[in-house]
């Protein structure tokens, strides 16, 4: 049984007092969460403010990015040992911004995978194709290239530890879903993938975030699927009301 896991992506929104406020409304709502997990990546500036909030909670606290060295000359870096002191399980890695504004290259995002596994860190890798590679026909293969790419130096019991996330970069911020049907496809092709670098036991036990524009009147068609395991979600996570209604799908399934 995978457990679903929903997480917030905050990007670079909220202030500390805004985090503390939007943690402290989602805490007192899910006191009764046992059969899903709920992550929030806030920017790193809000981690230590929130950090004592969600001790003793079902939320969990995630980063939105590091580097792969645990220490050293690296201006502007934050890194898995830091992530651990602040008290991170989880860190989103590759994420299409990352690939997009600051170039980061699937054998950056594989050594960084590595690091955060040898310091207990539970990776979300995000994948996704564009439109363009989309309307060429070649969404399979750059998802597949991508999962390669950045998972090349694991190990399979490694490969059984992390999170995907599939995130369509077309249908990120953009308010236009992957139909059901298409994510479901390509989460297949995601646990194929991953059961031809691992075996197919690991690659049954890996849990596949579908995200991109996931929002309370869609997410309960796209966690009916059953290879979709959860949602990354980006503008829905900023209100409590919506990323509530989100964590809480299977309640409102017809
Ligand atoms: C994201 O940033 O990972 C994301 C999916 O954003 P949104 O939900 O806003 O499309």
């Amino acid at each position: 049984m995978r457990t679903p896991l929903l997480a917030g992506n905050w990007k670079m929104h909220m202030t500390i007092p805004a985090a503390v406020e939007l943690v402290e409304a989602l805490i007192a709502d899910l006191t009764d969460l046992s059969d899903r997990e709920v992550v929030v990546c806030p920017p790193f500036t809000a981690l230590g403010a929130l950090a004592p909030l969600v001790d003793g909670t079902p939320i969990k606290l995630g980063a939105q990015n590091m580097y792969f060295e645990p220490q050293g000359a690296y201006t502007g870096e934050i890194s898995p040992l830091m992530l651990n002191e602040i008290g991170c399980t989880y860190v989103i890695l590759g994420h299409s911004e990352r690939r997009q504004y600051f170039n980061e290259s699937d054998e950056l995002i594989n050594r960084k995978v590595q690091a955060a596994l040898e310091h207990q860190l539970t990776p979300i890798v995000c994948v996704g194709e564009t439109k363009a590679e989309r309307d060429a026909g070649r969404a399979e293969e750059v998802v597949t290239t991508q999962l390669r790419g950045c998972l090349s130096l694991l190990k399979p019991e490694q490969v059984a530890t992390l999170v995907i996330a599939y995130e369509p970069v077309w249908a990120i911020g953009t308010g236009d879903t992957a139909t059901p049907a298409d994510a479901q496809a390509m989460h297949a092709v995601i646990r194929h993938t991953l059961a031809e670098l691992s075996n197919q036991q690991v690659a049954d036990s890996v849990r596949i975030q579908y995200g991109g524009s996931v929002k309370p009147n869609n997410v309960d068609e796209l966690m009916a699927q059953p290879d979709i395991d959860g949602a990354l979600v980006g503008g829905a996570s900023l209100k409590a009301a919506d990323f509530l209604r989100i964590v809480r799908y299977a309640e409102h399934r017809a």
